[in-house]
């Protein structure tokens, strides 16, 4: 599949598509507290899009390989969960616990895709800044992500900026295009070299999300064939952006 370029029209379709799910996914994160299910998490986020005439991308989404369609609107990824947690009733949030924040939405025929991690109640420093590197992580690559240069130099500037602290970054989950479909070409890997693969060409859009680890870089597939966690069971955190790319600065398409 080749990257596809959007037009003005669909670019005007996923601005207030990203500005509708950045809502979303805020609201979300404002009922975050010890005490609720992830399952109720979900169901909220499920209500809020469609109240809009909008349709969460996530459910019903079966990749490529997998056994069963995915069953819920939101990705929900508590501690050392890295990705793709299914919401669950029995799935308490306690204090202290970090939660990844993962959804896509459907404005219009077109796909915008946002993550954040954030804490329940009060948390250790330790999460706290793990959270706060990968944010810087996000931008980090977003700062890299300018019209002329390259997939690899996205993947080289988060790399160099997360080598200054001992974290892991998942090599097996990438951000990609984004768009006509939830995945598209290309993949963007966050490491990489500089100055190597595909131009980034005004008019593409894609999603970056870094995910560090707090420990090794080493992720493992539950049974449920969704959940990825981390091979030392050590905190993971993730962020994720739609952009756009320009001639100049990327526009994040994902915010209020
Ligand atoms: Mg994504």
């Amino acid at each position: 599949m080749a990257i596809i370029i959007k037009t003005p029209k669909e670019i005007e379709i996923l601005r207030e598509g990203g500005k509708r799910l950045a809502t979303v996914l805020y609201k979300v994160r404002d009922i975050v507290k010890p005490g609720i299910s992830t399952w109720e998490l979900d169901e909220y986020a499920e209500k809020l899009i469609k109240d809009t005439g909008d349709y969460p991308a996530f459910l019903n989404y079966k990749p490529e390989g997998a056994d069963f369609a995915y069953p819920a609107s939101l990705c929900i990824s508590v501690n050392n969960e890295v990705v793709h947690g299914i919401p669950k009733k029995e799935k308490i949030l306690q204090e202290g616990d970090i939660v990844s924040l993962d959804l896509g939405l459907r404005h219009h025929g077109l796909f915008t895709d946002m993550a954040i991690t954030v804490p329940v109640g009060e948390v250790s420093n330790s999460s706290l800044k793990l959270m706060k590197i990968t944010e810087e992580a996000l931008q980090t690559g977003i700062d890299a992500a300018r019209g002329g240069n390259r997939i690899g130099d996205i993947g080289s500037a988060i790399e160099n900026f997360v080598r200054r602290h001992k974290y892991g970054i998942v090599e097996v989950l990438s951000g990609h295009g984004v768009g006509k479909e939830i995945h598209e070409d290309p993949y963007i890997p966050n490491f990489g070299k500089a100055n190597t693969g595909a131009k980034l060409v005004p008019g593409m859009v894609i999603a970056i999300e870094p995910m560090l680890n707090n420990g090794t870089k080493n992720v493992i597939l539950d049974k449920d064939g969704y959940t990825f966690r981390t091979a030392d069971s050590k905190r993971s955190a993730h962020f994720e952006h739609t952009i756009l790319i320009t001639e100049g600065e990327p526009e994040i398409l994902t915010k209020i």
